[in-house]
């Protein structure tokens, strides 16, 4: 049975059938005002979370139609990152296969050159502990600057490009991505071996993941 409806709720009905101890945690995690000073549009946690998980997804923090809609990855960025992943929504919103969990949870605001970092005091008081909740997880995908210096720490301190460019040293259990937002388009035309190189990988050991 898909679930592409509950995936916008961080604790749908549906979810009942996760451990008593996730559901504490999402609850907590829901009810968390940590850093409410600092979001101009006030706290809602945008996450995925289900014990039977295989992929998970690691991005920034929401954008701003993300807290909107509530649904992780549901803007130009998630079309692409599906298409590089070669999956469907149906798939990307099944949390039985997907967990997406990005490194601040509520969106942080837009700054001068776009969305702003996500909130520092987020991944210290969440990230572990919600890890924990997601034993089964066969590829982990980092994406961009903050999930790479956490996920990472051997990246060191590469760019997102430089940490990408070695990708094969983290593969196959994890992969660094680069943001797959539009505003990466250039990005994309200066590193033809990204889409030449580490795509085609990339679907296939998806494809292993969820087999
Ligand atoms: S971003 Fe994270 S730490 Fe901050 S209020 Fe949201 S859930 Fe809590």
């Amino acid at each position: 049975m898909t679930r592409s409806n509950t995936a916008s709720s961080l604790l749908a009905p549906l979810d009942t059938d996760l451990p008593p101890a996730t559901v504490l945690l999402l609850q907590q995690v829901r009810a968390c005002t940590l850093c409410a000073p600092y979001l101009p549009l006030g706290v809602r946690p945008v996450v995925q979370v289900h014990q039977a998980a295989r992929i998970l997804v690691v991005g920034q923090a929401p954008g701003i139609r993300v807290h909107q809609s509530g649904i992780p990855f549901d803007d130009a960025s998630g079309e692409r990152l599906r298409e590089w992943m070669g999956i469907t929504r149906e798939v990307f919103y099944e949390p039985t296969r997907m967990a997406i969990v990005p490194m601040g949870f509520c969106y942080p605001g837009t700054g001068k050159s776009g969305d702003l970092p996500p909130r520092p005091e987020c991944a210290p008081r969440w990230r572990q502990q919600v890890l924990e909740h997601l034993p089964h997880i066969a590829l982990t995908l980092v994406i961009g600057q903050y999930a790479q210096a956490w996920h990472l720490p051997k990246s060191g301190k590469n760019s997102v490009t430089g940490t990408v460019e070695r990708w094969q040293e983290f593969a196959p259990a994890v992969i660094p991505l680069p943001h797959p937002s539009p505003r990466n388009n250039i990005w994309l035309k200066r590193n033809p071996w990204f889409t030449e190189t580490l795509l085609p990988e990339l679907k296939v050991l998806v494809a292993k993941a969820l087999a």
